[in-house]
């Protein structure tokens, strides 16, 4: 028998280690742009066509590269930004495992243009597969202009995994978006096909921040700011109003890279408690500086998430600063640092601060405000609950909630889900009997051989997705003209979603126009939709639909039919009358599948007499 391990062939092993580094067009757009940022430019341009999957290109006037390093860039491990295991413990530039390059001319066409300051000419590369293709000097001004061609040309299966155009564009602005607002002081363009979307000049973070995630925030932002020995954090919190229902303008910046951090949010989210309704967000952008020996960014490839030396006194600053900005701008009543007791042992909170940064911090009415005997500087003994039992609280009600489901599901009536259709018209012959409603929120109705139970929200999603579903496949929807046309200000982001949206909208029965930058104006809306509300309708509709539109098995038509049919359906809690509960019920079983949501819970539910009978009389 003969030996059988072979080593793998440089661009093999090239394209398995870029799976993990370049996942869709956005990835290459975040590790081109982190490339960017490090080179230490005044102004980086984006251009993309067809969503990155035929081009990515940036461009920025920052230090350039040798000859040589431009040739080594793309091996892999190249990297001009560590050169020790300790120097991982030092990072403060964006990239340092030197992948990304590999990766990206391991799975697309990559032409580089490079020139430092002081070199006469620059250095034009091309490289296909790994292989380098064409070298050449070129004349160019100082700084890198990277094209990136037909990303995934020769992976041909993960290119199949690409998403719609417009769900792909929509990572690339979330990447930007993180991008340029942790480096205000840079300018950014983004063109799409042309089009410039974003053109950002430099400025503060405020005004990058109404820049990029809309005008709506001006005025409604309150700046955090703590400094300390250990850490500084500071930003954006947005007063209580500008909480939304889904998660969306949410940014963490640890050492100005974006993370993703439930702990970090649930700190957050616990400074707003009692001030935002229960499942909703508050917008913030907040970012954490500390010394790099503190933090691990080397956890995950594409950096996304990282490792704390000591979460617990981040957890509590990060609370204590956003309660404390929030109180500032009185917009909390009572005050109530409650702190973990177990971090005030911890050496860095007992530190005093340095004599120098106290007498410059006692200055101001923050330091006042915030050196009061519950800082975190300060935390009084006492017996607070450790924060982890926050979080296992809540993960222990959630589980608990669903093995209750699931008890509630095996106790559940049976029902024979087969020739439902068929069995409607039979639970409901002939005139539906008076309805009653339960709780505002079930409709209770008498059937041939026992009673229904109706959820009304969900039966009501029901009969929307539906006549949503009929209206996209052809059947017009009215319009009522509004009398009084009412315009919505979005943010870029939100632009880029609506106008990709818009033909669908029509066909639904909305009549939206574009009307100069980042402006709409709302001319119409379906006949059944209640009037004057327009402006929140687009609003909470562009909400709903970046809810769904995480889940890769749908549409863009069937999730913006879904989120319609969940925005505009009579919400549990809301008090019906006979005739509405009649018409929900009716409606209801006249739809082809009335058995459940779309989502697949269920609209109702029979309680046979049989079953009723066994309750009554268990044998
Ligand atoms: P990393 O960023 O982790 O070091 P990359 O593969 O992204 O690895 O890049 C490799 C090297 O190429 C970088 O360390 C840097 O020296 C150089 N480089 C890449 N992009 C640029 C750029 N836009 N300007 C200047 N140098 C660059
Ligand atoms: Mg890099």
């Amino acid at each position: 028998m003969s030996d059988k391990i072979l080593l793998l062939p440089d661009h093999i092993a090239n394209q398995i280690a870029a799976g993990e580094v370049i996942q869709r067009p956005a990835s290459a757009v975040k590790e081109l742009m982190e490339n960017a940022v490090d080179a230490g430019p005044t102004y980086i341009q984006l251009i993309v066509a067809d969503a990155g999957k035929s081009l990515i290109q940036v461009i920025d006037n920052g230090a350039g590269m040798s000859e040589t390093d431009a040739r080594m860039s793309f091996e892999r491990h190249a990297t001009s930004k560590i050169q020790t295991i300790e120097d991982l413990f030092h990072i403060r530039t964006m990239g340092f495992r030197g992948e990304a390059l590999a990766s990206i001319a391991a799975v697309a066409q990559v032409e580089l243009k490079t020139k430092r300051e002081e070199d006469e000419a620059g250095t034009y590369i091309e490289i296909e597969n790994s292989v380098v293709i064409k070298q050449e000097p070129v004349a160019m001004p100082g700084g890198t202009n990277i094209s990136m061609k037909n990303l995934f040309f020769n992976v041909p299966a993960r290119r199949s995994f690409l998403k719609s155009n417009a769900a792909e564009m929509r990572h690339i602005v979330d990447e930007f978006t993180r991008i340029a607002l942790s480096f205000p002081q840079i300018s950014f363009s983004l063109t799409a096909n042309g089009q410039q979307l974003f053109y950002l000049d430099k400025g503060n973070l405020k005004q990058r921040i109404l820049q990029l995630l809309g005008n709506n925030y001006n005025a409604k932002l309150v700046p955090v700011k703590e400094e300390t020995d250990y850490m500084n954090i500071y930003g954006f919190a947005g007063k209580p109003e500008t909480a939304k229902k889904t998660r969306g303008d949410q940014y963490f910046f640890v050492n100005n890279r974006f993370i993703k951090s439930p702990y970090l949010n649930h700190a957050v989210m616990n400074a707003y408690q009692e001030m935002i309704p229960r499942d909703s967000f508050p917008m913030y952008v907040l970012f954490i500086d500390l010394d790099p020996t503190q933090i691990d960014v080397n956890v995950h490839p594409t950096k996304q998430e990282i490792k704390f030396e000591d979460e617990k006194i981040i957890y509590a600053f990060l609370q204590a600063a956003v309660k404390h900005a929030l109180a500032q701008f009185s917009i909390t009543p009572t005050l109530d640092f409650d702190l973990d007791a177990s971090i005030q042992q911890l050496p860095s909170i007992q530190q005093p601060f340095t004599k120098q940064k106290e007498e410059a911090a006692a200055s101001t009415s923050i330091f006042k405000g915030f050196t009061q005997k519950n800082q975190a500087h300060f935390i009084e003994k006492g017996e607070l609950k450790h924060w982890k039992d926050f979080f296992e609280e809540n993960k222990g009600a959630k589980n608990r909630t669903t093995e209750q489901q699931k008890q509630e599901q095996k106790t559940r009536p049976p029902m024979d889900d087969t020739a439902f259709a068929s069995r409607t018209s039979q639970l409901i012959s002939g005139e539906i009997s008076e309805p009653v409603q339960l709780l505002h929120t079930y409709i209770i109705l008498s059937s041939a051989n026992g009673f229904l139970l109706i959820h009304q929200q969900a039966a009501h999603e029901r009969i929307l997705y539906e006549r949503l579903l009929d209206a996209t496949k052809g059947k017009t929807v009215a319009t009522q003209r509004s009398m009084f046309p009412v315009s919505v200000e979005l943010s870029p982001a939100d632009t880029v979603l609506l106008e990709e949206l818009m033909p669908d909208l029509q066909q639904l029965g909305y009549m939206i126009e574009p009307f100069g930058k980042n402006t709409f104006v709302i001319q119409g809306t379906p006949a059944d939709v209640i009037q004057g509300n327009e402006k929140k309708i687009i609003e909470s509709l562009l909400e709903q639909y970046k809810h769904f539109s995480s889940d890769l098995k749908f549409s863009k038509r069937e999730k913006l039919v879904r989120s319609l049919a969940r925005q505009q359906s009579v919400k549990a809690g809301t008090s019906l009358t006979a005739r509405e509960m009649k018409t929900i019920a009716e409606d209801l079983f006249h739809c082809s599948t009335p058995n459940s949501t779309p989502e697949g819970n269920p609209t109702f539910m029979e309680f046979k007499k049989d079953y009723l009978e066994k309750l009554f009389r268990p044998s």
